[in-house]
């Protein structure tokens, strides 16, 4: 999203359920500007092939749109090698001189945004509205951190002796590593890089197989933003070379730190590759985000959360709402209303075209997971009021069950789909306890407008982010980051810098003051 994750209007969301996706229908062609069409590695300033390459495949169609050289561990190495040579200058640089650089590629970013976020929408397959949203989101990462640069403050502590000084030094990591998955192709990167070079850290970034486009036009506009040769690395690579890439980024002693955005599976990989070098770590994990409606809500702003937070790049952000638990005396109305703005507000289709809310999932794994799901909760007994059905390709109809009870699958599990369960409840105490019921716990969100009630449940509540009478959380200036197995670590806001800094306490003796 900002996702994320990134936000996106609120007015995003039209659907039609009936008639087949248009991306089925028409031709649609990628059409951006030559220079931000990258197809090669990025390392150390110059643009690398690779002994193969891989297709880059339009979800909605299926159609190849490009063929991306397929980097291995020897362009991994390359990359690591030339971002721990460049570390040694980059941390030199003036915090000013490292911010004008990341505003000037701000600057860009937003000059390029509708090519930019043209790829973002043929490679991961949302809806030119939310792709303009991430591109704006990413964008932001990098002017927040050229602002954070020149507010790294260590501290003078008073020490006990008197010929004694006490000072803490903030000082950049080294190289980090940085593996982002293609569900905001463009905003993961920048939410961690924008820190990480503003820090005065170099970085090899590693996309998903399935969005590398956007990260190399990321390459291309650092490159004429004047980020010096080796500060910034991609090396894209297809699933089959992703380990071995991987082992190098969580293993190479000169790699001072990785930066995981993705599932909690892969994140506990790579943490354990990390462990032996001792590596900083930084983990933006799964969720399985409550959404508690509570009788004192504003039913229609409770729906207009729910359609936000749901159906946002069609229920593929970790941030989306996973599970909906709504009190009694409002489940009824809220049920009513939510099944008519699904009707009246969803469109599927190619995300290209004007009126498309709902592009397609990554690939046909998604969708039959999707489907996987609704199965298991039909069998226990739940009620499809809306959607259900996959359509052609990775398109999956949005849907709306009711009588959803916690044994099913699609409230003990991610969906990363366009499925709404609704759970109805009795009391407080028994929606925080199926809420917390979860070994992850990212974000959370809440409708009441009972301000102790307001209180009580965003403290208990077991997640890194708490939205009260609002879905759309993310903002630079917020903290990212989940607890449990969610993660470690936050980004965005004044913590983001920090995860790539290390303290160094100096003490300086023998005073005679
Ligand atoms: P994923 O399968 O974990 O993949 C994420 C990234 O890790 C991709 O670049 C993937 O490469 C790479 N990867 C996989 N195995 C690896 C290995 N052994 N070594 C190195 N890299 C490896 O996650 P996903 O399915 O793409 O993304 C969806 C998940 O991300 C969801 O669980 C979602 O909640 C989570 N997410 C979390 C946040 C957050 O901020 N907390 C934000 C967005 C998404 P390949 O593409 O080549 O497989």
């Amino acid at each position: 999203m900002s996702a994320v994750c990134a936000p996106t209007t609120r007015r995003l969301l039209r659907l039609a359920l009936a008639g087949p996706p248009a991306a089925m229908q028409r031709h649609h062609s990628l059409d951006v500007s030559a220079p931000l069409l990258r197809t090669q590695g990025y390392v150390d300033g110059r643009w690398v092939s690779a002994a193969s390459a891989f297709p880059v495949l339009d979800p909605a169609t299926g159609q190849e749109i490009a063929r991306v050289a397929d980097c291995g561990p020897a362009e991994a190495k390359r990359a690591v090698d030339a971002a721990y040579e460049a570390f040694h200058s980059w941390k030199r640089f003036t915090a000013k001189e490292r911010s004008v650089l990341l505003r000037k590629w701000f600057d860009l970013m937003t000059l390029h945004k509708e090519d930019l976020a043209k790829l973002i929408t043929f490679e991961c397959g949302k809806p030119m509205s939310e792709s303009l949203g991430e591109v704006a989101y990413s964008a932001s990462f990098l002017e927040w951190f050229s602002e954070e640069a020149r507010r790294v403050y260590g501290d003078i502590v008073p020490s006990p002796a008197r010929d004694r000084r006490i000072l803490l030094l903030k000082q950049p990591v080294g190289v980090s590593s940085i593996i982002t998955p293609w569900n905001f192709p463009s905003a993961m990167i920048t939410r961690k890089v924008g820190a990480a070079l503003a820090a005065g850290c170099t970085v090899v970034v590693k996309p998903a197989e399935d969005t590398p486009l956007s990260a190399l036009a990321l390459a291309e506009l650092a490159d004429q933003a004047g980020i010096p040769a080796g500060v910034f690395n991609v090396v894209p690579c297809s699933r089959e070379k992703t380990p071995s890439v991987g082992e190098v980024l969580c293993t190479d002693p000169l790699v001072a730190k990785i930066s995981f955005t993705g599932s909690t599976a892969t994140g506990k990989v790579l943490l354990k590759l990390a462990a032996d070098t001792v590596k900083k770590a930084s983990m933006e994990l799964g969720g399985h985000a409550p959404f508690i409606v509570f009788d004192s809500a504003d039913v229609d702003k409770a729906v207009g959360g729910a359609m936000a937070s749901k159906f946002r790049n069609s229920g593929q952000t970790c941030v989306c709402s996973n599970r909906f638990l709504v009190q009694s005396g409002i489940h009824d109305r809220f049920v009513e209303k939510l099944g008519r703005a699904m009707d009246a507000e969803l469109r599927l289709g190619h995300g290209s075209e004007p009126d498309t809310t709902q592009g397609p999932l990554i690939n046909a794994r998604a969708a039959e997971k999707v489907v996987h799901q609704i199965s298991d909760a039909v069998s226990r007994g739940a009620t499809v009021l809306k959607g259900g059905r996959r359509r052609d390709g990775s398109f999956m109809e949005p849907t709306l069950l009711t009588d959803v009870t916690t044994d099913m699958l699609c409230t003990r599990e991610e969906t990363f789909g366009p499925l709404l369960p609704v759970i109805r409840f009795d009391s407080e105490d028994e929606a925080l306890a199926i809420a917390n019921a979860s070994n992850v716990g990212l974000a959370g969100y809440l409708y009441s407008q009972d301000t102790s009630q307001i209180w009580r449940v965003a403290e208990a509540l077991e997640v890194g982010m708490v939205g009260v009478n609002e879905a759309l959380l993310s903002a630079a200036e917020g903290a990212f980051g989940g607890v449990k197995q969610s993660g470690l670590g936050r980004e965005g806001s004044k913590c983001g810098i920090e995860e790539y800094l290390e303290v160094k306490y100096m003490c300086l003796g023998g005073l005679q003051v």
